[in-house]
C-alpha cells in the first residue's frame, strides 16, 4: 500500500505520530480529531495515501462510508453528547480540505454545540426547473465520458 513520508496521516497509520484510535481494519483507520469541532468528532481514513475522493477506490469509499455510519450509530449510544451526525468530506483546497489524505469527518451533533455550516445569500431562491433540468443533463453526460 502506498505511503507519503511526509503526510501525517500515513505517519498516524504507520505508528509514526500519535494518534487516539477508535477503529482499525485492512482498509480505514479511524482516530479522533486532534482539532475537534464538538468533543467526539472523529475522522476515518484509507489505509493507503490517496490525496482525493476520486482517486480513491470505490471499495475504500464504500468501506469508509460504511464504517462512517457505524461509528455515527456509536457516538449516539456512547454517552457523548450526540443527537445528531454530520459527515463531511472536504475535497479540494475550496471545499476547504487541509490534509491531503482523503479523510471522512464524522461529527456529532448537539444543540448547542456552536458548529454552524454557512449558507451563501442566495440560498432559498429556487432556480427554474429548467435550470435543473440543464444541469442535471450536464452532469450525466460528464458521467457517462469520465
Ligand atoms: P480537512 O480540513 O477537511 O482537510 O480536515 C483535516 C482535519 O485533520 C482537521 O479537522 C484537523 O484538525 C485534523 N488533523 C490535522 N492533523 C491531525 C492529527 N495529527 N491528528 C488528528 N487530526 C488531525
Ligand atoms: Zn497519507
Amino acid at each position: 500500500m502506498s505511503t507519503q513520508p511526509s503526510c501525517i496521516f500515513c505517519k498516524i497509520i504507520a505508528g509514526q505520530a500519535e494518534a487516539s484510535f477508535v477503529h482499525k481494519d485492512d482498509k480505514v483507520t479511524a482516530f479522533m480529531d486532534i482539532q475537534p469541532l464538538v468533543r467526539g468528532h472523529l475522522l476515518i481514513v484509507p489505509n493507503y495515501h490517496t490525496p482525493n475522493l476520486t482517486e480513491l477506490a470505490d471499495e475504500y469509499a464504500g468501506h469508509m462510508f460504511k464504517v462512517g455510519r457505524r461509528l455515527a450509530q456509536a457516538l449516539r449510544a456512547s454517552g457523548l453528547r450526540c443527537d445528531g451526525v454530520n459527515l463531511y468530506l472536504a475535497d479540494g483546497v475550496t471545499a476547504g480540505q487541509s490534509v491531503f489524505h482523503t479523510h471522512l469527518h464524522v461529527i456529532p451533533r448537539h444543540i448547542k454545540d456552536g458548529f454552524r455550516i454557512h449558507f451563501p445569500e442566495s440560498y432559498g431562491q429556487r432556480p427554474p426547473r429548467a435550470t435543473l433540468d440543464e444541469d442535471a443533463e450536464i452532469i450525466r453526460s460528464a458521467v457517462e465520458t469520465t
